[in-house]
């Protein structure tokens, strides 16, 4: 059975976003067609009683606010940060955190308390002084139950765990003894699997995508997803898929798109006037030329750097694809997603089809939109699906990359 999934949200207790209520979460889910949403946050204590009030659970592991079928899963963002022996800095990497319940979530805070850490906010930290701590912490979370499920969240970007910043060769540098029990990664919007697939240490491992959005609105959520292939809606069956690379496919952000696709500094930087991008030749020791400070190295080069070319790949099917509220609001020139035009031209479109994961999945879009929604917007649906779409300039130091749609 397939189940379009979205496992990495934050909430308002993430920072600087307010509150995203959940009946407005569930309302985008049914648009987009994300049948299970990750909660976010939810071994913030807060965040944790809003969840038990306001949801119940409908099958096993699964929850849904009353009288709803949008899905939720218990979900939460955590940072590990950890000195390794052979490392200068600091090693710290983002992972996502699945339960199979309530009692293992309170079992968490247990947990965090015994250590010492601060669970003050939505995405917390767990600390350690060595890596033998830091893998003997890990299989603590997992001896809480056998469900739970720890992910390596946005692998490549300078917080996720092959990140430049942490400069690891090696997963096991940084897992121990606890690598055999991760079973998958998060590609993250600035990679895809076609970056990842030949990297030593990812090419067995499951890719999932996720949208990782700290919002309900109709560009944030599902804007990456995973397709499952599940034997039952239920918890377990989610977390077997996962382990046994039943994908069936994922979307992804076009990697130039991600925020730290490529090496460079922006414009509005102390010391800058203008952006500097290094497309190719990348600086020496990464000092950029104007202000003389560290940049990031990006994505690309860094996937470059660590991939291995004799790797056979394992076939994994995915599409790059842009949220259709955006792909509506490019073809009417209007930069605002909110404008009255693009979301009435999106409600006709949700008219036709069930859902926008449905819409991206036909084959006779022409078809089905025909003299009903504007040839233009038609064509460049048509023109995403082709994956005939580019981002200039592509992603760079925290900035999305420009999207352009076909010829435009
Ligand atoms: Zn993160
Ligand atoms: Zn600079």
């Amino acid at each position: 059975m397939k189940l379009a999934v979205d496992l990495h949200s934050h909430s308002g207790y993430a920072g600087g976003v307010g509150q995203i209520e959940l009946t407005a979460v569930s309302k985008t889910m049914k648009l987009k067609g994300i049948d299970i949403f990750g909660t976010g946050d939810c071994i913030f204590p807060p965040r944790t009683e809003e969840l038990k009030q306001e949801l119940t659970e409908v099958s096993e592991g699964l929850f849904a606010l009353p009288r709803d079928d949008s899905k939720f899963l218990l979900q939460t963002e955590v940072i590990f940060s950890t000195k390794l022996a052979h490392k200068k800095n600091k090693t710290i990497a983002h992972h996502i955190i699945l339960f199979p319940g309530f009692e293992s979530i309170y079992e968490m805070q247990l947990l965090m308390n015994k250590w010492g850490m601060k669970n003050t906010i939505g995405r917390p930290f767990i600390t350690s002084d060595t890596q033998k701590e830091m893998e003997d912490q890990l299989f603590e979370i997992r001896n809480i139950h056998p469900l739970i499920e720890i992910i390596p969240a946005h692998v490549m970007t300078p917080d996720g765990i092959f990140g430049s910043k942490n400069d690891l060769v090696e997963l096991s540098e940084f897992y121990g003894s606890f690598l055999p029990s991760v079973k998958a990664i998060e590609t993250g919007l600035s990679a895809d699997p076609k970056m990842l697939e030949k990297i030593p240490d990812l090419a067995k491992l499951t890719f999932i995508s996720n949208s990782d959005c700290h919002s309900a609105a109709l560009n944030r959520i599902g804007r990456e997803f995973t397709i499952l292939d599940v034997e039952q809606v239920d918890y377990k069956s989610i977390i077997y898929a996962i382990r046994q690379n039943n994908v069936i496919m994922t979307a992804e952000f076009n990697p130039a798109e991600g925020r730290y696709f490529l090496t460079g500094h922006r414009a509005d930087r102390k010391g800058h006037t203008h952006e500097l991008i290094f497309a190719n030749k990348i600086p020496e020791k990464l000092i950029c030329p104007v202000c003389y400070k560290k940049m990031n190295l990006g994505v690309r080069e860094r996937s470059t750097q660590l991939k291995i070319d004799s790797i056979i790949p394992i076939p994994r099917k995915f599409m790059h694809l842009i949220p259709l509220i955006e792909v509506i609001a490019a073809s009417q020139n209007l930069k605002s997603i909110t404008s009255k035009r693009v979301r009435e031209i999106f409600d006709i479109i949700m008219n036709i089809f069930p859902s926008e994961i449905a819409l991206w999945q036909s084959d006779s879009i022409q078809v089905m939109l025909d003299k009903r929604v504007d040839q233009k917007t038609i064509n460049q649906i048509l023109a995403v699906k082709k994956g005939d779409f580019i981002f200039q300039p592509p992603g760079f130091d925290g900035t999305y990359g420009k999207l352009i749609i076909g010829d435009n």
